[in-house]
């Protein structure tokens, strides 16, 4: 097979996920992340669906997913006295099998770091196509040369950027941030909403957990109390718990704020360059991010190994596969439907959790969607000797 020297920008779920499969081929794969180690901790993520459950099998981690599972916690809506005015099911929000995205992270570095290399702490600063391969240089480690290179580095892709220029014309924000914090509270789950705004606690996703609708916001994401601000200013006057979570937020040690945002590519590769997962069809919050980065991670390496490497009608293949994919799934708007806008808005979003022919018929549609990709059977992905370690 051609070009099996690999560079993989990302070591969260769509990286490692590509590295399993590549280094199944026999390929030579680095990793490059640019925390210091592997981030561990995080939000819930899940899988829905035969098709998800399917690449997990195949991928040999299914077991081990389903051991370390989360698993669907119901949630309930209240009001501003904290009494129960609707129950979100776990099976709602926490799809087939819920896992905390740390854990997936982790499991997926343990199954391939033997077979790559991962450095931590190092970044990409320019990507140079030569006839036979890519120059990479980093910020820290020497410039090395690889043949193909995937941007797996998350809706904020630093290889989008530098392959195909600024995020500004690929992500779209949609009125909308989220915000996770550990606020040091044992809290059963539970959630409050007023028009624009919502906070949880204790839920499936993160210890506290907020969406609020909003325009652009100027600031640095690596910058805790900025964001610490910008939060306690966004919640200002509002309900329930929520001047205490506001409190406690000044002292918390880690808090996470971001735009929800949709990633819209034509194209996700570029010569030797390509994306995968959230760098190339990322949708925050909307339940398939995962799931979309691990039969993306599957596809781009069963249709490598069909293409005997040939990158250019892999990657073209992969595209048009993905982009079908990505599209179907890229529909839902976590921001209004998280923190609805008029009081009416709210009572209906709660209504809906109330009738449980409606969500049977929302949950059956959400696994039609997870399921409306073609999975091809990639021979060459096959564990080598029936294992699937
Ligand atoms: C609150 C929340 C809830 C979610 N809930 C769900 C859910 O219920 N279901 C679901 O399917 N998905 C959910 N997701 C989304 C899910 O986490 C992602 O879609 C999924 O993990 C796929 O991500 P990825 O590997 O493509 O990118 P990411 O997980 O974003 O990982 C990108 C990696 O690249 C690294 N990186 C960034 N910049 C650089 C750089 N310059 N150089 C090297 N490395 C870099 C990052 O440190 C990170 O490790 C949720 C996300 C959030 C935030």
């Amino acid at each position: 097979m051609k070009n099996t020297t690999v560079l993989i920008s990302g070591a969260s779920v769509a990286g490692p996920a590509l590295a399993l499969w590549l280094g199944r081929m026999g390929c030579t794969v680095t990793v490059v992340e640019k925390a210091p180690a592997l981030r561990l901790g995080g939000q819930a993520v899940d899988f829905k669906g035969a098709t998800h459950l399917t690449v997990l099998e195949r991928m040999g981690v299914l077991d081990e997913v389903r051991r370390r599972q989360t698993g669907g916690t119901d949630q309930e809506v209240v009001d501003a006295d904290g009494r129960r005015l609707a129950v979100i099911p776990g099976a709602f929000t926490g799809g087939d099998i819920e896992i905390r995205r740390g854990d997936l992270a982790a499991l997926l570095y343990e199954r391939t770091r033997r077979s790559c290399e991962y450095v931590f702490g190092d970044s990409i600063t320019s990507l140079t196509e030569t006839t036979g391969g890519v120059h990479v240089t980093f910020e820290r480690g020497a410039p090395r040369t690889f043949d193909l290179v995937v941007g797996a580095d998350g809706i904020h892709s630093n290889v989008r950027r530098l392959a195909f220029g600024p995020e500004s014309g690929y992500v779209n924000f949609t009125g909308h941030y989220y915000a996770l914090a550990d606020l040091g509270l044992d809290h059963p789950p539970a959630m409050y909403n007023e028009p624009g705004r919502m906070a949880a606690l204790g839920g499936p996703k993160a210890p506290a957990f907020f969406v609020f609708a909003s325009g652009r916001l100027d600031y640095d994401r690596y910058d805790a109390e900025q964001q610490k601000r910008l939060l306690i200013d966004a919640y200002r006057g509002m309900g329930w718990k929520v001047p205490e979570l506001m409190a406690r937020l000044r002292d918390a040690e880690e808090v996470y704020l971001d735009s929800i945002s949709k990633v819209r590519m034509d194209h996700y590769a570029k010569g030797r360059v390509v994306l995968l997962g959230d760098a190339a069809y990322g949708n925050t919050l909307g339940g398939f991010g995962s799931g979309l980065a691990i039969v993306g991670a599957h596809v781009l390496a069963g249709e490598l190994a069909e293409a005997d490497g040939d990158h250019v009608t892999a990657f073209a293949r992969y595209e048009e596969i993905m982009h079908r994919y990505a599209t179907v799934t890229g529909q839902s708007s976590a921001g209004p439907f998280l923190a609805p806008p008029s009081p009416l808005r709210i009572t209906m979003r709660n209504w809906m959790f109330k009738r449980s022919l409606l969500l049977r018929v929302m949950l059956k549609a959400t696994d039609r969607f997870a399921r409306s990709v073609e999975l091809k059977d990639y021979p060459a992905l096959a564990p080598v000797g029936g294992s699937t370690r």
